[in-house]
């Protein structure tokens, strides 16, 4: 992409609306704009990390066997009085009358939906297990909708459901979601430690919320220090296995991590005291074991292999996809700006021409770019006739972790100059070389874009 094409609103001012990091980035490098409170368009380069957060989470959910799918976002509230959560949800549920003065609603969540489908075609164990996923958004009518994507009103979240036919199988699908998770958040550069929660309107007794540490975090948490240590690394994992996945389950929940629903001030005191943190954080997921509870409210059965029908145990699990902007950002910027982790950057590599119209350096920065296109990279060309000062600034704001500078005094010497926006260091190459160098970087971190 070339930058004097784009459309990206970059703000010189911090807007006094937004009380936190990543909610001030975001506005100031252009990346949404409010439409009502909790609601937001999603421009170009916002919209560009939305979809590469959206196409990790989708690759990670498929390699773990999971199988995607969607549905509406707007549902009938019949299956939600069968299940009683027409009234139990509360406020907090957009609730929408049709023409025919029919109860309609907006989805906060799709658990009745999933189960009537699942009861209508599932009919035999022979059909489990079963996962299946959509990535769609939500609405839930928050009291207070506040820090821009981090607590919309809409919001864009992954929400997968497990049917199995009994209690240990439904345990492998939750410990197979807490890997697929961990894999994910890494993936984005992120550490999101699984914490014992509690299960709000959802239901169930086993759940983890997958916490990333933040000063602007909403909840408060407290753990082990030790837990921060660990880390997910470039595991082999065979998703069938159910020993290898309860062991890593086991690896990432032993130790203490709690948020203060279910803290246990008699159980942290037994971690020593120079371990023991109290702390904040975002939470960017959630797992949860329910058993039977809407089964049995719906009426989904499938007729075991003894011939009898017995009700399907079920799990929910969800992936706050837009909310991960904000989380991604509070854990990596700076003064300057965003620092985007290599997985989910917009572009993943600047281009800033020192001297627009000079023959030398414009030819240079075209064969960079094309080189880099023709190697499957996307990079943001700042063609712009600006200052060298305003282009470093604004890279810096929108955070591309890779920057390359090309100027007529060092095309004399062959050389262009190859930046990387988390430390600031900067080393001169060859341009084929700093092409090679990039092309290597990414290669690990191959997320399809828009
Ligand atoms: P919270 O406690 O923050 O209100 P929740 O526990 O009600 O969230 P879940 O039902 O577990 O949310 O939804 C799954 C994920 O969706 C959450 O872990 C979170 O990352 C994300 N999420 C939930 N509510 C919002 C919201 N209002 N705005 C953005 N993301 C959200
Ligand atoms: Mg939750």
């Amino acid at each position: 992409m070339r930058l004097s094409r784009y459309f990206l609103p970059v703000l010189k001012e911090n807007p006094s609306e937004a009380q936190i990091v990543s909610h001030r980035l975001m506005l100031r490098a252009g990346m949404i704009k409010q439409s009502s409170a909790g609601i937001y368009s999603w421009l170009p380069m916002g919209f560009k990390v939305l979809r590469k957060i959206e196409n990790i989470v989708h690759e990670e959910q498929m390699r773990a066997g999971h199988i995607p799918m969607q549905m509406p976002t707007i549902q009938s509230a019949d299956l939600w009085r069968e299940s009683g959560r027409y009234d139990d949800y509360g406020e907090e549920m957009l609730r929408i009358k049709d023409r025919h003065d029919h109860d309609m609603l907006f989805t906060p969540t799709a658990e009745e939906l999933i189960t009537d489908i699942v009861r209508s075609h599932v009919k035999s164990y022979k059909d489990l297990p079963l996962t299946m996923y959509q990535i769609q958004w939500k609405f839930r009518d928050e009291r207070r909708p506040r820090f821009g994507v981090m607590r919309g009103r809409e919001f864009y979240m992954k929400d997968g459901y497990n049917f199995d036919l009994t209690k240990e199988d439904a345990l492998h699908a939750y410990n197979r979601h807490l890997v697929s998770y961990l894999r994910t958040y890494e993936r984005m550069g992120l550490q999101a430690i699984p914490m014992r929660a509690d299960s709000g309107p959802i239901g169930g007794d086993d759940t983890h919320e997958f916490l990333v540490l933040a000063e602007t975090g909403e909840s408060e948490v407290f753990y082990d220090s030790t837990v921060t240590d660990l880390s997910f690394g470039d595991r082999d994992i065979d998703y069938d296995n159910v020993e290898q996945c309860a062991a890593i389950m086991e690896e990432f929940t032993t130790k203490y991590a709690r948020t203060d629903e279910t803290h246990d001030e008699a159980l942290f005191n037994e971690v020593p005291e120079d371990r023991r943190k109290v702390a904040r954080g975002i939470e960017v997921g959630q797992i949860f074991y329910f058993g039977t509870k809407y089964s049995d409210a719906l009426g989904a059965t499938v007729q075991g292999a003894d011939g009898k029908n017995q009700a399907l145990h079920m799990g929910s699990h969800g992936i706050g996809v837009s909310r991960l902007l904000g989380a991604i950002i509070e854990a990596s910027h700076d003064d300057n700006g965003i620092i985007w982790p290599e997985g989910v950057t917009p572009f993943h590599c600047g281009i800033v021409n020192l001297k627009q119209g000079d023959e030398a350096a414009d030819g240079a920065c075209e064969d960079l770019y094309k080189q880099l296109t023709n190697a499957g990279l996307e990079p943001l060309y700042d063609d712009r006739n600006e200052r060298a000062g305003g282009k470093f600034a604004t890279m810096d704001l929108i955070g591309l972790p890779w920057r390359i500078t090309v100027g007529p005094r060092g095309l004399k010497n062959g050389v262009v100059e190859l930046t990387s926006r988390r430390t600031g260091e900067s080393e001169e190459l060859a341009p084929a070389d700093a092409v090679a160098k990039v092309i290597a970087i990414y290669e690990n971190h191959r997320v399809v874009g828009l």
